[in-house]
């Protein structure tokens, strides 16, 4: 997977200022059912008009979590403070939260506006709020060409938008999505993940978003929270927890990674020098680890920071970072291509290259011996 930057209109960072309050504060929650730790002891801080993701394997507790927020699940300890009230026991109808479903669960016997208008009515609105309202809601989702139309008659994009329009239309402070996008198609999915980051932008409403598809979540999100067996690994915007994984279980869920197992031999202030038995050439990174000589690392490269060239073109100029081997396998996705390069020492390595060209064309194929490098900045050294 390339590196992708949010498709954000503007710069927001909130969480940089220490002066900016966090709209929603956990503090040490924990959540057990019957013996099993679903979230342990977890703090996260989430600022207003955040997109943020809530990003995991399955069963790693981020379901729980953002039912902790709606109010469906109360924490078994510690707090969740929403605007600076504490909301850990308040039920979900006293809270500025609403929660669209994985299912969209749209009443089938009521018409797109029917669907929409349905919680105004409930709350007895003046009739000329809720039709203001629901035309208001329709436009800004571009289904109010559908209003009369039932749930059947929409395509699955279709009634992920009114479903959309449903959670909004109550102008909750606080939406949170539990894989919103799951049902649909490749493109329909790229297509709405843009819609959804352009109505968030124009709403302002923080949106908490749950998936287990990191490239949903790099393309939509502010920040994102891996997390894992119930607890954060790491919070950061997509392209500091791609380019900057802070332990191997990071490094490895986002994306693809090469891994390497090392020793340092020197750590200087600007670059650390790491030997690792699956490289003939001795390892270098830009960057200082601040540990000691001797430690046991792993160093990670990205498959699209390795270049690749023939063997038969000599050795590329480099002194550290390179390795030999031969084209075992090579995965073609249109735009790029994945090399699957075996070593002598039997280390697989991948390396991604753009087409360019087209694949029968590329200089490299099948079976040729090749060298694989990359340069000092292109590491990252792993003490966790
Ligand atoms: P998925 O992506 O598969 O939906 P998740 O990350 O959302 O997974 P959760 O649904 O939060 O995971 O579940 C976390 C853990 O808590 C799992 O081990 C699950 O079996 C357990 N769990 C969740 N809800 C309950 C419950 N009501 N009773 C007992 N165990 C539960």
């Amino acid at each position: 997977m390339a590196s992708k930057s949010p498709k954000r209109s503007y710069k927001f960072d909130p969480w940089l200022d220490p002066k900016n309050r966090p709209y929603i504060r956990i503090e040490n929650v924990s959540k057990e059912f019957d013996g099993t730790m679903a979230v342990n002891n977890l703090s996260l801080s989430i600022y207003q008009g955040e997109f943020f993701s809530i990003l995991g394997g399955s069963g790693c507790g981020k379901t729980t979590l953002l039912r902790m927020l709606a109010g469906f699940e109360t924490p078994t300890s510690g707090k969740i403070y929403i605007d600076d009230i504490d909301m850990t026991t308040t039920p979900p109808y006293e809270r500025p939260v609403n929660m669209m479903f994985q299912s969209y669960a749209l009443f089938p016997h009521m018409s797109v506006g029917q669907n929409v208008a349905f919680g105004l009515k409930q709350e007895k609105l003046p009739k000329a709020e809720i039709k203001e309202r629901v035309e208001g809601v329709l436009d800004l989702v571009q289904m109010s060409a559908f209003i009369n139309r039932m749930p059947h008659q929409l395509s699955g994009g279709q009634r992920q938008r009114v479903a959309l329009a449903r959670s909004l239309v109550k102008q909750p402070k606080l939406l949170l999505l539990d894989e919103p996008l799951a049902s649909l198609d490749k493109k329909l999915k790229e297509r709405t993940q843009l819609e959804l980051v352009t109505i968030q932008e124009r709403v302002g409403i923080t949106f908490i978003m749950v998936s287990h598809d990191q490239e949903e979540s790099m393309t939509m999100s502010t920040r994102i929270a891996v997390m894992n067996e119930g607890q954060i690994k790491q919070v950061g915007p997509p392209h500091e927890i791609y380019e900057f994984p802070n332990s191997r279980f990071v490094a490895d869920f986002i994306g693809s990674i090469n891994m390497f197992e090392g020793i340092i031999l020197e750590d200087a202030s600007d670059h650390v020098i790491i030997q690792s038995d699956s490289m003939p050439s001795e390892l270098c990174i830009s960057h200082s680890a601040t540990i000691p000589p001797g430690a046991s690392v792993t160093v990670g490269v990205r498959p699209e920071k390795v270049k690749i060239s023939k063997m038969s073109h000599g050795k590329p100029d480099v002194s550290y970072n390179y390795t030999s081997g031969i084209v075992d396998d090579i995965e073609y996705l249109g735009d790029v291509s994945i090399y699957h390069v075996l070593t002598a020492n039997g280390r697989r390595i991948l390396a991604t290259l753009p087409n360019l060209v087209r694949l029968t064309e590329q200089p490299v194929t099948w079976e040729d011996k090749v060298y694989l490098y990359w340069q000092p900045e292109n590491g990252i050294v792993l003490t966790v």
